[in-house]
């Protein structure tokens, strides 16, 4: 069986690492987790559930859509109680932030809360230990793509591979995202920015090659990405900075389309990922 994962990363469009070493000030106008109910709609238009990594503190905006969303079947799992990467803090501080960001969750959108991402996908062997003992059954931050800031990575080896990017160890799974081979090394092809920010056609190909040799697709957005709304202003920020938050934001939704009917076309059932670990315990 060939399975896809639509995810999201909630969080506010002050998260992204790339402006948090700015001094950019936050607007609560432009902080754009509302942006969800785009993607959302569009998984309900294809009777798709998804799941969302959620920022704690984003609930401020978006308690109410994430809630109805979990009722209509879609899964809440944790992006953190901030968007701070577990690099920059200490293991116990982030051992305390795990289990309260999952208790907010939990009490506040009415759900069970299973899953974690790491932010930046900063993911190391101590982070999965602490989020293993704060109860959550899965994780799904293995990258392992060192031009990513801040991001980090797992030895595997532990783990029993049971799909081509699903990893195994006793009750604990790992979702790994995908990279797909360009020219000497391999580029991440599971959304962000990539599908945005990469041509078009290049994107489609590299795409397509991996899903024609994978059985399983993970797919992450964040809504500032899903955006037919302003930017602010952004001052003071570079120039390259601007044009990666500003970039073919309009197109988006379409290119994601265009990805789900790829995936719907070519037989991949589409779960979430709490729905993958029931149907495997
Ligand atoms: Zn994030």
């Amino acid at each position: 069986m060939k399975t896809a994962f639509m995810t999201m990363d909630v969080e506010s469009l002050y998260d992204a690492q790339c402006l948090t070493s700015f001094d950019i000030k936050y607007d609560k106008r432009f902080s754009m987790e509302n942006n969800a109910s785009l993607y959302i709609d569009l998984l309900d238009k294809y009777n798709i559930k998804g799941t969302f990594f959620t920022v704690s503190t984003s609930l401020n905006v978006v308690e109410d859509l994430l809630k109805k969303a979990a009722k209509n079947g879609h899964e809440i799992a944790l992006h953190g109680l901030n968007h701070t990467s577990p690099f920059d803090i200490t293991l116990e501080e982030f051992k305390k932030n795990t289990i309260s960001a999952k208790k907010i969750l939990e009490e506040k959108l009415e759900t069970k809360v299973i899953g974690y991402r790491a932010p930046c996908f900063g993911i190391t062997e101590e982070v999965v230990k602490i989020i293993q003992e704060a109860g959550l059954k899965y994780d799904s931050s293995h990258l392992n793509y060192s031009r990513q800031m801040k991001s980090g990575k797992i030895s595997l080896t532990c783990f029993k591979r049971i799909s081509s990017a699903i990893y195994r160890n006793k009750d604990f799974f790992e979702f790994a995202l995908p990279k797909s081979h360009l020219l000497f090394s391999k580029v991440p092809i599971g959304g962000g920015s990539y599908i945005r920010l990469m041509d078009w056609g290049l994107y489609k190909k590299l795409f397509k090659n991996y899903v024609n040799t994978h059985d399983t697709f993970v797919f992450y957005a964040h809504p500032f990405e899903i955006a037919a709304t302003k930017l602010p202003s952004l001052k003071g920020l570079p120039i390259y900075l601007k044009m990666y938050f500003s970039f073919f934001r309009r197109s988006y939704l379409k290119r994601l389309e265009w990805v789900i009917n790829y995936l719907k076309d070519h037989d991949f059932e589409f779960l979430t990922m709490r729905e993958y670990i029931e149907k495997n315990k």
